[in-house]
C-alpha cells in the first residue's frame, strides 16, 4: 500500500531495527518504545484491524508472537508483558497497518493500559445475553 509506513519497512524503503522476519511477518523495535524492548509483530499483507487480517495470518500470529517473546525474553531481563493491539483511532490506533505490541514491563509504574470504573452487575448481565447471541 503506497503512503503507509509499515508497508514502507516491509519494502525496505524505511530503515528499521529487525528481531525477526519470515516470508509473512517482521518484528521490529519501536520507534518509541513504551519499555526497553517493546516490539511490534506486523503481518507483511497489508491489512487494517484484526478483523481486516486473513485467516493464515491471525493463525499464525500467536504462535510468532510466542517465538519473539522468547526471544525478547532470552536477551532482557523481564518476566512480565503485555500484548496490545489497538484497532481503529478511538483504540489509539496510529498506523493504519495491523500490528501487535510486545511491551517487556520491569516495574509496575511504567504504564497505565486503563482506568478501571464501577459496574452495575445488572447491565452485564442483560449485556452478556445480547452479546452471546450476536456471536455465530
Ligand atoms: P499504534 O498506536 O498501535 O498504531 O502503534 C504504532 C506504533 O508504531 C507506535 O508505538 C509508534 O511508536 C510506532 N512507530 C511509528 N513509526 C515507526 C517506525 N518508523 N519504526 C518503528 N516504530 C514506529
Ligand atoms: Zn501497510
Amino acid at each position: 500500500m503506497e503512503n503507509c509506513i509499515f508497508c514502507k519497512i516491509i519494502n525496505g524503503e524505511i530503515p528499521s531495527f529487525t528481531v525477526y522476519e519470515d516470508d509473512d511477518f517482521k518484528a521490529i523495535l519501536d520507534l518509541s518504545p513504551a519499555t526497553k524492548g517493546h516490539t511490534l509483530v506486523i503481518p507483511k499483507e497489508h491489512s487494517i484491524t484484526l478483523l481486516d487480517l486473513s485467516k493464515d495470518r491471525a493463525e499464525k500470529l500467536l504462535e510468532i508472537t510466542k517465538k519473539i517473546v522468547n526471544g525478547l525474553k532470552s536477551v532482557l531481563n523481564f518476566s512480565n508483558y503485555n500484548i496490545i493491539q489497538n484497532n481503529g483511532k478511538l483504540a489509539g490506533q496510529t498506523v493504519e497497518h495491523f500490528h501487535l505490541h510486545i511491551i517487556p514491563r520491569y516495574s509496575v509504574e511504567e504504564i497505565t493500559l486503563w482506568v478501571p470504573h464501577e459496574n452495575d452487575p445488572s447491565v452485564n448481565n442483560s449485556l452478556a445475553d445480547e452479546i452471546r447471541n450476536a456471536i455465530k
